[in-house]
């Protein structure tokens, strides 16, 4: 749509002059540039010149029979915003304003004063990204559209229609045996195509095109594409068939650096002989099943089962009853303290989302979910992000101390808008000092994005917010990275401390290398979730020294908030610090007293994390042992390329296997053996205690401390 000179097209609609000029003078050198001084003559240029252009910046306020919301809902009403990008020019920030504009479809915002580097680069990273959006959505189009040919060119499977009849002439074929029809896509597509290039996505698809080709042929059954990113087979009721699909197709993603959470999702429906379906209601079946674990980063294989169509039909209702609320304004923000537990006092808060629906206040669990399968979270983060400035705004305004508020992100954030870049909009609108935003990243975050992730980190440093490590513990995947992300703050989450009365050796065996490792890296931790005055005094022993949780307080309007920080003697704002300021070799850790005897008994040599992937069990991350040069420390290394069930003696791989189902079981008490490990030529018995932590995608995750016993010469 650019102009002859292969230019790219700007309309500036705006009825102040200097404010066309400036913008003009900023982007001349790039862009042509159209101006309009008011809405009715803005409205003329797009419509004449239509396939010129390439951009609308438009200004919201502008006097005539046309505003800029009149502009927008003319385009809106003839379609146009759907192959035209407008981006808003806004003097005045007001949220409401800026709601309802992206409800009309604007993209994006600019606001005073211009910054050129940012104004430029926003317009032209908004015509491109647009531009590749709607080629995506042609291919989309092309691809249904091509249902008369047979085959696709690219995967080789069969298109949708001859898919179906082909499924269809199977599942009369009684000879099969049990059969499943799997539905098959990835987990948000969208989000790939626009973080990768389309040609990525493109091979990606081809590469489950083939994967699933080459099943069929093997395990007998039928593959289909459907377009986009939908695949179907038709295989053997055989649960490894399944998995080894999902093995082959991650490694994909393993082996060219992708970020983990584009994995593919398997919807099973087991189908049922004497029900006589079509294989095209076998596909909405198995759809559905797919559905349910949309976003959701632990599984990426469901079967179906009949509840499933109620929650379904449930989710949708709720998600309509969502954005009206969005439309409404129904959704607010809570705030948390997080205090300092040796004096109480408060250091910080938590913004937290509320939906105020039908005179109730309900909490996250009700839409977060639902909100992060369709990607409408960001929405949503937005709005609290904008609420939680709003409120420091205030603070500053009436002359009180203001106190660091923090915010959370969602993974689908950082894929789908430039998070450090809003923020740093955010700040600027409301003129506060960035250092009293702060971020929360979650560790499912870190583990499914980590290069985007990573990046978001240093971008919010470089504007001047702190970033905290969200969740942390829940998700061991990352723990080795966590030195080299430059977080801030640890929050450790209150499941994996399970600060339970029945099992305060499991929690303190937990939580005492955790507080080992961040006081090496220098890293101040909080403990969320603090309940009782055990649980409190506890954590004080152990040497935290801050805390959010119900015991202290819970999360409260900002109203109760403001009044309860009112009083100066209840902060304390000189800043979070590290209670052991110089680095810990674990030498120190064990042998201070800070430690328990029981916990340098239990874990002697080793404290390792294991991640077992059926018969292949590996370590992910592990504690330097006490003396670095003895073998047992390359035996425990994270990053050897043989994994540790290689290094079990062939009669002892059975028993050790079968500990790890036993710790399965069995999870507080975890489980217990010694076993032969060869390496370095030689026989080791080692001892082995291990603990179930968590499922992550395609392998469960253990907790393991170990100690040799003697050893032997071969
Ligand atoms: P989170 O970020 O880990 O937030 C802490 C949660 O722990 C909050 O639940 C808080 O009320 C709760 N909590 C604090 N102290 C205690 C305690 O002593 N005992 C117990 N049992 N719980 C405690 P909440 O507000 O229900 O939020 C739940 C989750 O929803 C949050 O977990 C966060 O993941 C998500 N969430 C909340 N607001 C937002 C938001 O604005 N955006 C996004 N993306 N997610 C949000
Ligand atoms: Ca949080
Ligand atoms: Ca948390």
């Amino acid at each position: 749509m650019s102009s002859d000179s292969g230019r790219k097209c700007v309309l500036i609609i705006d009825d102040s002059e200097l404010n066309r000029k400036q913008l003009k003078d900023i982007l001349k050198d790039e862009v042509d540039v159209i101006e309009a001084k008011n809405g009715d003559e803005g409205m003329n240029v797009i419509r004449e010149k239509f396939h010129q252009l390439d951009i609308v910046l438009l200004d919201l306020i502008m006097p005539g029979k046309l505003d800029g919301f009149g502009v927008l809902s003319e385009m809106k009403r003839e379609h146009m915003t759907d192959y035209l990008p407008v981006i808003m020019i806004s003097t005045n920030n007001d949220p409401k304003n800026i709601e309802k504009a992206y409800d009309l479809g604007v993209l994006d915002f600019i606001s005073r004063p211009y910054i050129e580097r940012i104004v430029r680069r926003r317009v032209l990273t908004t015509i491109k990204l647009f531009k590749k959006q709607r080629d995506i959505a042609n291919r989309i189009d092309r691809n249904y559209k091509a249902d008369d040919e047979v085959r696709d060119s690219r995967t080789g499977l069969l298109y949708k229609t001859n898919f179906f009849n082909q499924a269809d002439t199977q599942l009369r074929n009684l000879n099969l045996g049990n059969l499943w029809m799997v539905a098959v896509d990835i987990d948000h597509f969208k989000l790939f195509n626009s973080y990768y290039q389309w040609e990525t996505g493109d091979a990606y698809i081809k590469k489950i095109g083939q994967t699933l080709l080459e099943s069929a042929q093997r395990h007998g059954g039928v593959a289909g594409y459907l377009g986009g990113d939908d695949f179907a087979i038709l295989c053997p009721a055989r649960m490894d068939i399944v998995e080894s699909l999902s093995n082959n197709l991650n490694r994909y993603l393993t082996d060219n650096s992708f970020e983990p959470s584009f994995r593919v999702n398997f919807g099973i429906y087991p189908i049922v002989a004497s029900m006589k379906q079509s294989a095209n209601d076998l596909y909405d079946l198995a759809a559905i099943a797919l559905e349910t674990i949309k976003g959701d980063y632990t599984v990426n294989i469901s079967v179906y089962d009949p509840t499933m169509i109620q929650k379904e039909q449930d989710e949708y209702k709720r998600l309509l009853n969502i954005q009206e609320g969005i439309k409404n304004g129904e959704f607010t923000i809570y705030l948390q303290p997080k205090v300092n537990i040796s004096t109480g006092k408060i250091i910080g808060a938590e913004a937290l989302a509320r939906w105020n629906h039908d005179g109730q206040v309900l909490g996250p669990n009700l839409f977060v979910p639902v909100m992060e399968k369709n990607g409408l979270i960001s929405t949503l983060d937005k709005i609290i992000w904008d609420r939680a400035a709003r409120f420091i705004k205030k603070q500053i305004e009436k002359q009180v101390q203001p106190i660091p508020i923090s915010v959370n992100i969602s993974e689908a954030d950082i894929y789908t808008m430039d998070v450090p870049e809003l923020f740093s909009e955010i700040i600027r609108a409301y003129d506060i000092p960035a250092g009293l935003l702060e971020a929360e990243i979650s560790e499912a975050t870190f583990a499914n994005a980590p290069a985007k992730a990573a990046d978001t980190v240093n971008r919010l440093h470089e504007i001047g917010m702190s970033v905290s490590y969200d969740d942390f513990g829940t998700g061991l995947a990352s723990i080795n990275t966590i030195e080299s992300l430059n977080i801030d703050m640890l929050k450790v989450d209150t499941s994996f401390l399970r600060l339970s009365a029945d099992a305060p050796e499991h929690s303190r065996n937990i939580l005492e290398p955790v507080l080992g490792m961040a006081q090496q890296f220098q890293l101040p931790v909080i403990i969320e979730g603090v309940e009782t005055a055990e649980q409190m005094e506890f954590l004080e022993q152990m040497g935290c020294d801050y805390a959010q949780g119900y015991y202290f307080h819970k999360p409260m309007p900002a109203e109760k908030f403001t009044k309860l920080i009112s009083n100066p003697q209840k902060l304390d704002l000189t800043g979070i610090q590290v209670s052991v300021p110089q680095s810990y070799k674990v030498r120190q850790i064990l042998d201070s007293s800070y430690i328990s005897d029981e916990v340098i008994a239990n874990i002697f040599g080793s404290l390792l994390i294991l991640n077992r992937d059926g018969e292949t069990v590996r370590v992910g991350w592990s504690l330097q042992d006490i003396d670095g040069d003895s073998e047992l420390s390359d035996l425990v290394d994270a990053s050897s390329e043989v994994p540790l069930s290689d290094m079990v003696k062939d009669t002892d791989r059975e028993a050790f296997l079968r500990l790890f189902d036993e710790a399965l079981k069995n999870r507080k008490k975890g489980a217990k053996g010694s076993f032969i490990f060869v390496f370095g030529g030689r026989q080791h018995l080692i001892r082995l205690r291990i603990f179930y932590m968590r499922n992550n995608i395609n392998e469960q995750i253990y907790y393991a401390m170990c100690d040799e016993i003697e050893d032997e010469e071969k």
